[in-house]
């Protein structure tokens, strides 16, 4: 699950994206709304946090943008300020969730994963199962055949990936963007050799294949591949 959080205070932004890190989202920061506004434009995230009190460009413009634009990433607005008018100005524009500063992480960690469940992205169940694979979005384990199998947390993001996406193609770039922050070369091979690892626990000791190759394309995560 990759992650923009837009906000200005330096501390409470380590704070988050280490926070998260942890739990194994992929986090872009954008330090101003000007780049926060780039970036909700220009890449694909699963959520926002987005603090209303920025430089340049103000949390609640950024979000009245994006929504104009047909955007409907999940938000999550962060302001110094519990007034109630901010809050009622954030909901008409489109914000999914409001939290007050100062906030413990695991109320913030609470709300995301309750809007992202309400998205469309993530399904309500948190196991998701293809032929013989399971894999816990909470635990993170995935288990083939009756064996636990334990990733490595990119590992996770692209079975994740695959599972969600289960019998379509999936390109290198779409892997990126799910996976790993902007600042990524996605020349490099660093994709494919986690797939490789990921093959070989997934598929190394079994008879029936699941993570395919297509050539040229990207991979595949199909039962009956031909
Ligand atoms: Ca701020």
């Amino acid at each position: 699950m990759r992650i923009l959080l837009v906000e200005d205070e330096k501390k409470v932004a380590r704070f988050i994206k280490k926070g998260l890190a942890e739990n194994n989202y992929v986090v872009d920061i954008a330090p101003d709304g000007e780049e926060g506004l780039f970036l909700a434009e220009t890449e694909l995230y699963d959520a926002i946090i987005l603090d209303l009190m920025l430089p340049k460009i103000n949390g609640l413009d950024i979000l009245k943008r994006i929504r104009k634009q047909g955007k409907n990433v999940p938000v999550i607005c962060l302001t110094a300020k519990g007034k109630i008018e901010e809050k009622i100005e954030g909901f008409n524009a489109g914000s999914d969730d409001y939290l007050v500063k100062p906030f413990r992480f695991a109320e913030l960690l609470a709300r995301l994963r309750a809007i992202l469940k309400r998205s469309k992205n993530v399904p309500a169940s948190t196991n998701l199962k293809y032929a013989d694979l399971s894999l816990n979005q909470l635990t993170r384990q995935a288990e083939r055949n009756g064996h636990a199998i334990t990733l490595t947390s990119k590992e996770y993001s692209i079975l994740e990936y695959l599972m969600l996406n289960a019998e379509q193609i999936i390109t290198r770039t779409m892997i990126t963007e799910s996976a790993w922050d902007y600042s990524f070369d996605i020349m490099s091979n660093v994709i494919d050799v986690h797939i490789k690892r990921l093959r070989e626990k997934i598929d190394g000791n079994e008879k029936i294949k699941l993570i395919h190759t297509m050539r040229g394309m990207g991979y595949v995560l199909k039962k009956d591949f031909k």
